[in-house]
């Protein structure tokens, strides 16, 4: 198999230092008494395991559906304390979909997730390098790897629709998808974007550092579909 990714010469150290800025230690310059310890644990939603952290985000997809949102985290104050620091407790690969945003569909605010978004939720590099940075350095425990229905970029992949300027990159990250769908029995363009999940979820596996993090039991990643229609997220892994 073709080694997707050169281990780094980065030490984690090195990391968590150009996190520092990201991350932002909440104490950092402020002196820790002067952060109350509220508003510590507002943000440290993180603390929670990875189960519970997809569960966080199922609830929330849950509460959009049922039309019983509660818009957390989205208030002035809010704002205020994730300008000193984020540790986001889940990331997202999701699609460039307008109709799919994150934080609308499970229902989250400023600073809880982390979200990666190109056209066919497909893990490129850059995407695998984002999310690298959302778990190692900003503890972000769960990626959801975010498919949904009737996706353009699918589509076109399975048409072999010939397209201009760099739209081609995204049809040839998605094909590997819509070939291991082949044959499958129902609906070959669902079929195919649930295929198209299973094999991004291997590619970010095989980072070391996200295989790292999931050895270490601080990462689970787990592919998701979106329902257009409903708004519910239904687990595909
Ligand atoms: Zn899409």
């Amino acid at each position: 198999m073709k080694k997707q990714y050169r281990q780094t010469n980065v030490s984690r150290r090195n990391l968590l230092k150009l996190g520092a800025v990201g991350a932002g230690v909440l104490t950092a310059g402020l002196g820790a008494n002067l952060v109350a310890p509220e508003k510590a644990s507002a943000i440290d939603k993180q603390d929670i395991t990875p189960d519970a952290a997809l569960k966080e985000l199922l609830d929330g997809n849950e509460r959009f559906v049922k039309a019983k949102k509660r818009y957390p985290n989205q208030s002035i104050k809010r704002l205020q304390e994730v300008a000193k620091g984020q540790k986001p407790f889940a990331s997202i690969l999701g699609c460039a979909d307008s109709r799919v945003p994150s934080e609308i569909v499970f229902d989250q605010g400023l600073g809880d997730l982390f979200v990666c978004r190109v056209a066919g939720n497909i893990a490129t590099l850059e995407e695998t390098g984002s999310l690298e940075f959302g778990s190692l350095v900003l503890g972000s425990k769960v990626i959801l790897v975010l498919g949904h229905e009737r996706c353009g970029a699918v589509d076109a992949t399975i048409k072999g629709a010939q397209v201009p300027g760099q739209i081609g990159s995204l049809l040839e990250a998605i094909k590997p998808g819509v070939e291991n769908a082949k044959g499958q029995p129902g609906d070959p363009l669902e079929n195919a974007c649930k295929a198209n999940i299973l094999v991004q979820i291997e590619k970010l596996k095989s980072s070391p550092v996200l295989a790292g993090l999931i050895k270490e039991n601080k990462l689970k990643i787990v592919g998701a579909y979106y329902d257009l229609d409903t708004g519910k997220v239904s687990l595909v892994s």
